[in-house]
């Protein structure tokens, strides 16, 4: 890397390709406040085509996809039940209280699924006067359980527990979970009624994310877009390089699966894995415990590894497009060098 740092903090970090900086030099544009961008109607046409949805809108971020689908699907005072570990839950600044006045109720997510026991409780709780359900919101893959992916099972039971209540799905990697399961994006999203995704994740695009489904719903997303001053004008620039991501970028991330795979197993090795998600870790995301974590985040630091720090002693390595092999064999180095000088690590007596 140009910088000498193999940064696995986050796929978010990875930059624009070539293809990507030519497609957007030649994007046509127009003024998509007028829905006249046709580069950015051609993106959203495809993404609905690839999600198996009417419709989709293209947002600047993946939050404002999600908080959106909330906006459409929700209403003041009514629960969403979703992951306890879902970025819609952690990392969304509270918009699910302070835009759309959602409670938020957050059930057990091992290995990435709602457990069927506690969401079906929290959906007939309505019976029993508690605040009624307006959505259920998954994620899949779901980065905070190592990037665990629903298969079409877990899918199917859970459109059988929520019996009609509307699914959002945020699909900000749904793209890792088609090329881990090979079961394509549309099918996966088959059983949610809204579908945000990502392009500037493992996609590398500079910027952008996409909610899809109904026509009518997405008519409504785009009038809460304008409110929330997510509208944008000549966005074809961005679009271009979406629709390059798209094309080019999918298939690949096999290859950051690939290289998450070993380093969740030298992970797990060093530091233990008590959940079994590290042992599964199927996509790009390897997440650990270890005994000291500041201790574990200088000793990488210092062997030009950037990890990050995503929960209370919860340290994270992410693969993408822009570490390769070496830069893993470096990571691999300073992991067991941080286990080997760690007090108490499970490695320093292997
Ligand atoms: C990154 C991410 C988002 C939000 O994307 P931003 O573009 O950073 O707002 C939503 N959900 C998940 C699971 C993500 O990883």
């Amino acid at each position: 890397m140009a910088d000498g740092l193999v940064d696995l903090r986050s796929d978010t970090v990875t930059k624009p390709t070539p293809a990507m900086r030519r497609a957007m030099a030649e994007a046509e544009v127009g003024d998509d406040g007028w829905g006249e961008d046709p580069t950015v109607r051609r993106l959203e046409e495809r993404v609905a085509e690839l999600l198996g949805k009417e419709a989709a809108l293209f947002v600047p971020s993946g939050t404002m996809a999600n908080q959106l689908a909330l906006g459409v699907l929700g209403r003041p005072g009514a629960r969403v039940v979703l992951g306890g570990r879902q970025h819609v839950l952690a990392h969304e600044a509270g918009g699910a209280a302070a835009w759309w006045g959602l409670q938020l109720h957050p059930v057990a997510d091992p290995h990435g699924i709602l457990d069927p026991g506690e969401l079906a409780w929290a959906l007939a709780a309505e019976l029993h006067h508690w605040p009624p359900v307006a959505l259920v919101a998954v994620e899949n893959s779901h980065a905070a359980a190592c990037g665990a992916i629903w298969d079409p099972g877990d899918l199917a039971r859970l459109g059988a527990v929520c019996r009609g209540v509307p699914i959002h799905l945020d699909g900000a990697r749904l793209w890792n979970a088609q090329v881990a399961s090979g079961v394509s994006a549309a099918e996966l999203a088959a059983v949610a009624t809204t579908v945000a995704t990502c392009l500037s994740k493992g996609l590398c695009a500079p910027a952008g994310s996409l909610l899809a489904g109904p026509a009518d719903l997405v008519a409504e997303a785009r009038e809460l877009r304008h409110r929330m001053g997510g509208g944008m004008r000549q966005v074809g620039v961005l679009a271009a390089a979406g629709l390059v991501a798209l094309e080019q970028m999918v298939e690949r991330l096999a290859e950051d699966h690939r290289r998450a795979r070993r380093l969740a197993a030298a992970a797990a090795e060093c530091f233990g894995d008590p959940t079994g998600e590290l042992a599964a870790a199927p996509t790009n995301m390897v997440l650990f415990e270890p005994p000291d974590p500041e201790a574990v985040l200088r000793t990488l630091q210092e062997e030009g590894v950037l990890a990050s720090s995503v929960g209370p002693g919860v340290l994270r390595l992410v693969t993408h497009h822009d570490v390769d092999d070496e830069g893993i064999e470096r990571a691999l180095r300073a992991l067991g060098q941080a286990a080997r000088s760690g007090p108490g690590a499970r490695g320093g007596q292997r």
